[in-house]
């Protein structure tokens, strides 16, 4: 079996105006790549794992969520890192149905596509974890039975407990330590 760190796209690899519908408007954290290499070089697969219901709202096409993605791929391969997987929501509960669906099981904080994940690449998820800026990504991990990772300043409220960092950098230190002390016991 496997293991993965899932990651939150918006907020937490790349700085969030909303609905970034133009590759030209999106760009990486500093620190980000290594961090991402570093978390690979302990032996983790890195999937992707957002919520983009852009699609739902009209706001972004499918098309241009490639191109975005394309450019992710492009920007973390210069840095000799690659994820495994993207997985995405493009559905929303109060907009028009995408393929079909508008009251879907994959919107974060659901489970689905963490869980088609760990199926997909065999991930072992007691060794895994959820690395997201929102309470929604801390339920996802929760719900898929991953750890939790919080980046950012403040803690959403009733979730005190959940271990939190200002970057991804310092998840990343974490996450490496964590795995290797898991090792020791
Ligand atoms: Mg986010
Ligand atoms: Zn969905």
């Amino acid at each position: 079996m496997k293991k993965a760190v899932f990651l939150d796209r918006d907020g937490t690899l790349n700085p969030d105006p909303g609905y970034i519908s133009d590759p030209n408007h999106f760009d990486l954290f500093p620190g980000v790549v290594e961090a991402l290499k570093k978390i690979s070089q302990a032996g983790y697969e890195l999937i992707l794992i957002t919520n983009q219901s852009g699609i739902a709202r009209g706001l972004i096409t499918f098309e241009q969520l490639d191109a975005i993605h394309d450019k992710l791929k492009k920007i973390l391969a210069q840095g000799g890192v690659s994820l495994s997987a993207i997985y995405f929501c493009p559905h929303h509960p109060d907009f028009p149905p995408v393929n079909g669906i508008s009251r879907c099981d994959c919107r974060k904080p659901g489970p689905a596509m963490i869980l088609q994940a760990i199926k997909e690449h065999q991930i072992d998820p007691a060794q895994s974890y959820m690395v997201g800026d929102k309470s929604s990504d801390i339920k996802l991990g929760y719900n898929a039975g991953v750890t939790p990772v919080f980046i950012g300043e403040k803690l959403p409220e009733g979730f005190e407990e959940v271990v939190a960092f200002s970057s991804l950098r310092d998840a990343a230190d974490w996450i490496v330590a964590d795995q290797q002390q898991e090792k020791k016991l």
